[in-house]
């Protein structure tokens, strides 16, 4: 087989119109048939074919990446100063201001690298799978591993992982806007298309990077990788684009506007300073570009960046993986999450608990997976094949199934929907495994389990040829598709009032409840319609599935309502099961749970009247979600909502942070959601709500850091120039406090852990400006201490006859003492701290100012570093006159802290 194919021409394949080919000839070609190809054949075709993977977007290389740092109107201001400084023969500033210069390209490099591995490790986590057949059976492979000739199957909500010729379908749309534009989902067919029809009437073929909306559907990859018409077009899917969000871009605009603001400030300098005062221009030059050394902030955007990087890695690892930065930042001012019960809340390891039939109640016994256990009647064990409603229902949910129970190493796990899988345990624990139930009962159709339905529906014949309809589902539904029960070998009139008390007694034990039915006809048109569903079933069992709530989230939803967050239930669920599981986790305590049915009767106004009253909503369908989020929203509430399925897609995308599960979720949803939850936990999302607003805090604290430092410098060189005063600083010498002291203390920024009450503040409002009144007042407080401690040492050391350059070493080791303790103050915005407690508790704060400190000595001391910086050695007792002013500075801002913790100022402004 494998011989035949090699023969043919990989260019010739590559050519082929699969769209104008029949399956049979298809099938010839790419020597495949219905059973799937053979495992090992895989390894050839990998090998020829590569894998099913496009390139990676080409990256810039590193020395392009390198260069594009210098394209920054920063660095154009300062390399233009640093050529006016050289034709000014002052070569040692324009020196420094070249180093400068590299070193923020370094760090931008840097910086762009964090970032790059950051978004890197996020797409690793977001890899599709693709169901194939290969050997005769179903398999779950990687999607990268598809070959030309793999039969996929493909239900509503994947991605297509390849380009594919279908070769059935039912009911299939596609959206295919990827490829075409097109937002409205096509139907597709199985026939050919003539050889010039264009990619988007090609109804026979399905695309690579197009989504299942509706469906199902089988089918033959024809081409992979990129040979795909995506990988024509090169486009890479699910691509984060780059590393931003609204507040980076409000910041880096801000340092735009900032740079050009001092831009002018120094040109006005010069101009007044040279034609009104009558300054010689070369030292109205130098002042200009001390001023401009000083104020801009340089190490801002870039490290906020890192900061970002930083917070998303986190929330990776903690299992949240961010689709969309924004995210980030929304995350911290989430003040409702609207999550799905089963799965999310609980743990979705289902089992049946109860089989209630007409005549009895069977007890099963046994927890999880693993088939051991046996049905009792009140204790009493029994034999299942005396009692004919028991065996035909059990039948009923392995034969109408889409499960499988697999034992591997010793354990048994559930591939598929856990709903099914607990009623496969089920006939396993009464001998009725899946294997019997296919062999003896083929299946012939199948209408699958959509949650707007809640059923799901197969089509069989048994052994003596006797069609067979089974159907498994909500109660409600299912109820109303019976007309008689089955009571022992009798049927009998259905008894409607006898199966809601047991439903609404089951559900009441937060169970989940399920109903099975059978109809003894074939459907009308040989294959299932919906019409075959309206009426003439039997009911033969209700089914009572236990799920129990993840022990972690009645932790996590205690820390949301500590942290002034909603939290609601969305359900398909019984509304008596909803409540009973939501007791359990103190969702909606002692309210009653809203239903699909009366949300659809509420017009949007009556909804948000409600909808803050109520925390559990029940029988509820996908398009009730939407209503949900936009009526919160309309409300002022920021909404977190999760979904998995195809139908979830709209109010994933609406919500403010939509969540998407990684696991049981589809890729539709996956698609829309600014997150995914690699483990479909609910507690994820809220340590992701904890990481955002830990990283929103150390923005702030970042920005609250940097300002002060620019801004000191400035008020000192502005009131050095204002004064007419000797300059306490030269360009170099505020340069090296910015760029290389400030820089290298505010990273440690970046890796504060997330504060000890951080959960117990209220959301931080969405509109709240960045900027804030406290901040403007905290920046100016800052600068103002510490231009007082340096300029006010600097000017007393001069009043006291100290030399020019002594005094000079004195104002900048000064500026730099500040800044450090400044900083052990900025790891909390209000709460106090000590010097020891600041020393503690991130690595970070100590190694920075350890080197820091290593830096401010090989400064003052170095004869190279004196010969640049014109500093000089300095006694113990002139260190000691800088330390104490840092410490002045350091203790007047805890006193600040105290006086704003004491008044209600704070409550004000950032609830912290
Ligand atoms: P949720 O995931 O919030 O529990 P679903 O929409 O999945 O809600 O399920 C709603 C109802 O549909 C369930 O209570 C159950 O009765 C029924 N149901 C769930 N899964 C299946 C399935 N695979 N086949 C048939 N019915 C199902
Ligand atoms: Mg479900």
């Amino acid at each position: 087989m494998t011989n035949q194919l090699a023969d043919k021409n990989t260019e010739a394949l590559r050519q082929t119109k699969w769209h104008t080919l029949t399956q049979s000839e298809i099938e010839k070609i790419l020597q495949t048939g219905p059973n799937g190809l053979k495992t090992a054949e895989i390894q050839d075709r990998l090998a020829r074919f590569g894998s099913n993977r496009l390139p990676p977007p080409k990256r810039r290389g590193p020395l392009i990446r390198l260069l594009m740092q210098f394209h920054n109107i920063l660095l154009y201001i300062m390399t233009a100063a640093a050529l006016i400084t050289a034709l000014l023969d002052h070569w040692v500033d324009s020196g420094v201001l070249l180093a400068v210069i590299m070193v923020n390209v370094f760090i931008g490099f840097i910086q762009e690298g964090k970032a790059e591995t950051a978004l890197d490790s996020i797409r690793a986590m977001l890899s599709p799978r693709a169901t194939v057949i290969r050997d005769d059976s179903r398999h779950e492979i990687d999607a990268a591993e598809l070959v030309p000739g793999d039969v996929v199957l493909l239900v509503s909500g994947d991605r297509v992982p390849a380009d594919i010729r279908l070769t059935s379908i039912r009911e299939l749309q596609i959206d295919e806007a990827t490829l075409t534009g097109e937002s409205i989902p096509v139907k597709k067919h199985i026939e050919t298309s003539l050889p010039d029809t264009s990619l988007g009437d090609r109804s026979g073929m399905i695309y690579s990077g197009t989504l299942v909306v509706f469906g199902q559907a089988s089918g033959i990859v024809v081409s992979t990788g990129s040979t795909t018409e995506l990988g024509k077009i090169n486009q890479m899917l699910t691509d984060i684009k780059s590393l931003s969000t609204p507040l980076l871009r409000q910041i880096d605009n801000f340092g735009r506007i900032l740079a050009i603001a001092i831009l002018a400030a120094s040109v006005a300098t010069f101009v007044l300073g040279t034609i009104w005062r009558g300054h010689a221009p070369e030292e109205m030059f130098m002042m200009a570009i001390a001023l401009i050394a000083s104020a801009i902030p340089e190490g801002l955007p870039a490290i906020m960046t890192v900061t970002l990087a930083l917070g998303v890695q986190r929330m990776a690892r903690r299992n949240a993986i961010i689709r969309q930065l924004p995210a980030v930042e929304a995350l911290g001012s989430v003040t409702v999450i609207c999550s799905d019960k089963t799965g999310t809340l609980t743990r979705n390891e289902m089992t049946v608990q109860h089989v209630i039939c007409a005549d009895h109640v069977f007890n099963i016994s046994g927890v999880g997976y693993t088939p051991a256990g046996e049905c009792n009647i009140d204790g009493h064990v029994i034999d299942p094949a005396h009692y004919p409603a028991l065996t035909l229902a059990i039948r009923t949910g392995v034969l109408c199934n889409d499960a499988r129970l697999q034992k591997e190493h010793g354990q048994w796990h559930v591939e598929g929907d856990p709903t099914e899988g607990a009623l496969l345990v089920l006939g396993e624990k009464t001998s009725f495994s899946r294997h019997l139930a296919n062999t003896a009962w083929p299946r012939l159709d199948v209408i699958p389990f959509e949650s707007q339905y809640s059923f799901m529906a197969t089509y069989h014949r048994d052994s003596d040829d006797k069609p067979w309809i089974f159907v498994k589902g909500a109660p409600e539904r299912i109820l109303e598709m019976c007309t008689t029960q089955l009571h022992q070998n009798n049927e009998q009139p259905l008894d409607a009032g006898y199966w809601q008390r047991m439903a609404t007694t089951t559900a009441a034990q937060g169970l989940r409840l399920l109903a099975l039915a059978c109809k003894r006809t074939a459907p009308q048109e040989n294959n299932l319609k919906m019409t075959d569903m309206e009426t003439g079933f039997t009911l033969l069992a209700l089914i009572g599935i236990i799920d129990p709530p993840r022990e972690e989230v009645i932790r996590a939803v205690a820390e949301c309502h500590r942290a002034g967050i909603r939290v609601k239930m969305i359900t398909g669920d019984h509304a008596e099961t909803a409540c009973a599981i939501g007791a359990q986790l103190a969702i909606g305590t002692g309210k009653p749970a809203l239903t699909g049915v009366e949300i659809a009767a509420m017009d949007d106004n009556a909804l948000r009247n409600v909808v803050m009253n109520i925390d559990i909503f029940a029988r509820a369908s996908p398009e009730h979600k939407l209503r949900l989020v936009e009526a919160l929203q309309a409300s002022g509430q920021v909404v977190a909502m999760t979904g998995d399925g195809v139908n979830d897609a709209p109010a994933l995308k609406r919500a403010d942070v939509g969540v998407a599960m990684g696991m049981k979720g589809t890729e539709v949803a996956k698609e829309a959601s600014d997150i995914v939850l690699a483990d479909d936990n609910f507690a994820t999302i809220v340590s992701a709500v904890r990481e955002g607003r830990a990283v929103y805090d150390n923005l702030k604290k970042f920005i609250l850091f940097m300002l002060p430092v620019s801004g000191g410098l400035t008020l000192i060189i502005i009131a050095a120039i204002l004064f007419e005063l000797t300059l306490p600083l030269t360009p170099a010498q505020a340069l090296w406090i910015n760029m290389v002291t400030a820089s290298t203390l505010g990273l440690a920024l970046a890796f504060e852990p997330a504060e000890r009450n951080i959960m117990n503040r209220h959301p931080r409002p969405p509109a709240e400006a960045f900027l804030s009144g406290f901040f403007v007042w905290r920046i100016l407080m800052v600068s103002v201490l510490m231009m007082i401690s340096a300029l006010g040492l600097f000017l007393w050391e001069l009043g006291n006859g100290t030399r020019i350059e002594t005094a000079h070493t004195i104002a900048v080791n000064t500026i730099v003492m500040a800044e450090m303790f400044y900083l052990l103050n900025s790891r909390h915005i209000f709460a106090p701290i000590t010097l020891i407690k600041g020393l503690t508790g991130n690595r970070y704060i100590l190694l920075t100012i350890v080197v820091c400190t290593l830096l401010q000595i090989v400064y003052t001391h170095l004869p190279a570093m004196q010969a640049i910086f014109k500093s000089t050695d300095l006694s113990v007792l002139e260190w000691c006159k800088s330390i104490a002013a840092g410490l002045m500075v350091f203790y007047a801002i805890e006193l600040e802290k105290f006086i704003i913790r004491c008044t209600h100022f704070v409550s004000l402004t950032a609830k912290g």
